[in-house]
């Protein structure tokens, strides 16, 4: 994989990946697909609404279908028929917040959900574990911590994440796969610092900002990102582990990341709420039930150019399926218009503008 920025508007960028599987254009929402699929979407759709990368969890994958059905496939883009690049977590954020795991500096030990049956995962194992998944980019395992744990306890965690990617690196092998270190540190401005720059000491082909987005405030999430994105190279690619709600990814977008994931869209999507325009619509409300109009008016995606509000909130009344099919798709469509602007922004010189405009036009939340 190799990485190009193109246009610099600030610090907000944009650019390329090359990877094996085609180019992403960053910046880059990348959708969930954590047992080998995103939720309620078929493929199809995804490449049709412009997705070229997704996001695949190997903690789930190593779980089932397993190491064995992996290989008898020759990897997960044959197994799952996607032909467009992936991105692998290593596991280490699902691990770490399960109740009963025991960490050393070996590795991570804990109980798969799934039978009970007890796992080692190693940062060799989380290596060539995504090696033979043949994702076009792979993460270290690192160690993620409550942001709000102890200091000692957080730098303990910083400095066994800095050891397991020296590790990572030594065994990975795969020319064809990306492979990112992650930058831990809570939300001490001192060890993020120092997680940034010995991270970017050891070397890898892009870096990611993780355990992040998981219960601090927006002011100390952002205050992070200042400590530790003048550190990181500007010819690698930038990743913001698990963020995807829009007026975060602005702000990070502003101080130069490229890449993001989340199961936000279409989580929020099964439970009923819409992404627009103009602000979260909750279809489930009384309002819409006899409402002719499309979820956003607009949007021209395959649910709001086909359905109506009152249409979706039958669905989801009657608990159907496709209720939670036509609002994934939605969110999904939306997200990637979104980012796609934000690019135009860029390019344009123009990203504060849009910055302001969006955060004007949703400020006002359409239903609860
Ligand atoms: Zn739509």
């Amino acid at each position: 994989m190799t990485f190009e920025v193109f246009h610099k508007d600030g610090n907000a960028r944009t650019g390329v990946l090359h990877t094996v599987h085609g180019d992403v254009e960053t910046p880059v929402f990348a959708p969930v697909a954590t047992n080998a699929t995103v939720r309620f979407v078929p493929h199809v759709f995804l490449h049709d609404m412009g997705y070229r990368m997704i996001l695949s969890n190997t903690f789930h994958l190593l779980l089932k279908p397993g190491e064995d059905v992996i290989r008898s496939f020759g990897g997960l883009h044959r197994f799952m028929s996607w032909s467009g690049a992936i991105l692998t977590d290593s596991g280490g954020f699902q691990v770490f917040s399960l109740p009963h795991r025991k960490i050393t500096d070996e590795g991570v030990e804990f109980r798969s959900p799934i039978d009970g049956s007890l796992i080692f995962l190693t940062p060799e194992r989380a290596t060539e574990f995504q090696e033979l998944l043949g994702s076009d980019i792979a993460m270290v395992l690192d160690v993620c911590m409550n942001p709000y744990e102890a200091e000692d306890e957080i730098w303990r965690s910083v400095d066994r994440t800095l050891k397991w990617a020296v590790r990572c690196k030594e065994v990975h092998t795969r020319s064809d796969q990306a492979l990112f270190g992650i930058v831990q540190g809570g939300i001490s401005e001192k060890l993020r610092q120092y997680s940034a720059e010995e991270t970017v000491r050891i070397g890898f082909d892009g870096y990611a900002v993780g355990g992040l987005s998981v219960g601090e405030t927006i002011e100390e999430t952002l205050a992070m990102l200042d400590v530790v994105l003048p550190i990181l190279p500007e010819d690698k690619p930038r990743y913001f582990m698990g963020l995807g709600t829009p007026e975060l990814i602005l702000e990070s977008v502003e101080r130069g990341i490229d890449i993001f994931d989340c199961v936000y869209p279409t989580r929020v999507g099964r439970h009923g709420t819409a992404m627009t325009w103009t602000g979260r619509l909750n279809v489930k409300s009384a309002v819409y039930r006899m409402d002719p109009r499309p979820v956003d008016e607009k949007c021209d995606c395959y649910t709001c150019k086909n359905f109506s509000r009152g249409y979706i909130h039958h669905l989801f009344n009657r608990k159907e399926a496709l209720g939670m099919i036509l609002l994934s798709i939605h969110n999904l469509y939306f997200m990637n218009q979104f980012v796609r602007k934000i690019r135009d922004a860029i390019q344009e010189g123009r990203f504060q503008d849009f910055k302001q405009e969006f955060l004007s036009s949703t400020s006002l939340e359409v239903s609860k």
